[in-house]
């Protein structure tokens, strides 16, 4: 089965989320375990996490299909030795999270080498950061997703995803995210159904589709190459409807979680049964 869902919010608590997910039709949901443009914030109380649970099972999720995303402020590449090492700390508090809730994804952006360091050196640096984290934790995965390669952001060829996943000690817990508009704004072809394949025939070939966990469904609004993140609803952006069309009938894409991160959250419950329509 096919598990379409979004990026839900969480607003009055985490475990509203599987009940927001479940109102626009969803059968997987993507979340932020805590504010996402803060540092801190309050530890997930019991009561909270006994709620998560008991509406993720009555709306049917399982922990495969929930994919929570850090906050938006960790560079696990940082050239500042200090804020690396702050960056370090509050990705390894996020996967601590994911493990209270019993979850087993954490979906994230590899990281900036803001000019200051070599592409290279700031892969070497995220690397050794998820080395750390999966040490620190257990049984979360981390999914690295794939990047438009807006400014100084890595991650958005494959090769710098394979060259990862290489200086990852436990592979068993590495994955990755395949975000459709950070991949079309990268380079990455996916207008026509030959395009797809031949993007996904790549992934395989340089990362191994097996390391596939998730995927964010986004058209986007800029052109092939423009290195660009912004998303739009499926089928009124730039790529079409093709790519969905192929994502919906691939065998590779069964049971991991497809999540949509369009603009227009009134929207999702149509978007995700036109996805479903989709389906052969
Ligand atoms: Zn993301
Ligand atoms: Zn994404």
């Amino acid at each position: 089965m096919k598990r379409v869902g979004a990026h839900v919010s969480t607003a009055g608590g985490v475990e509203n989320a599987p009940l927001h997910a479940a109102a626009v039709g969803a059968k997987a949901f993507a979340l932020f375990t805590k504010n996402q443009r803060q540092w801190r914030s309050p530890k997930l109380t019991t009561t909270s996490i006994d709620a998560f649970q008991q509406n993720c099972s009555d709306g049917g999720f399982k922990p495969e299909q929930i994919l929570p995303h850090d906050s938006y402020l960790i560079n696990l590449g940082s050239p500042d030795p200090d804020k690396l090492q702050r960056a370090r700390e509050a990705f390894i508090d996020e996967m601590q999270r994911v493990e209270e809730l019993g979850l087993r994804l954490l979906n994230f952006h590899p990281g900036s080498h803001l000019k200051e360091i070599t592409e290279e050196k700031c892969l070497e640096l995220i690397a050794a950061s998820i080395n750390i984290s999966l040490n620190a934790t257990k049984g979360v995965t981390a999914v690295i997703e794939n990047t438009a390669g807006q400014g100084t952001n890595l991650g958005n060829r494959f090769e710098q995803l394979a060259f990862l996943i290489d200086r990852i000690e436990d592979r068993s817990r590495v994955g990755v995210c395949l975000d459709t508009c950070h991949l079309f704004a990268s380079g990455y072809d996916l207008q026509s159904t030959e395009a797809a394949e031949l993007t996904f025939s790549e992934f395989d070939r340089i990362v191994g589709l097996q390391y596939l966990r998730g995927m964010h469904l986004n058209d986007a609004m800029q052109p092939l190459g423009s290195r660009v993140d912004r998303h739009a609803c499926i089928g009124k952006g730039t790529i079409g409807m093709n790519v969905f069309s192929y994502i919906m009938n691939n065998p590779v894409c069964e049971e991991i979680p497809l999540i949509l991160e369009t603009p227009d959250s009134d929207g999702w419950s149509a978007e995700i049964s036109l996805l479903y329509s989709l389906g052969r």
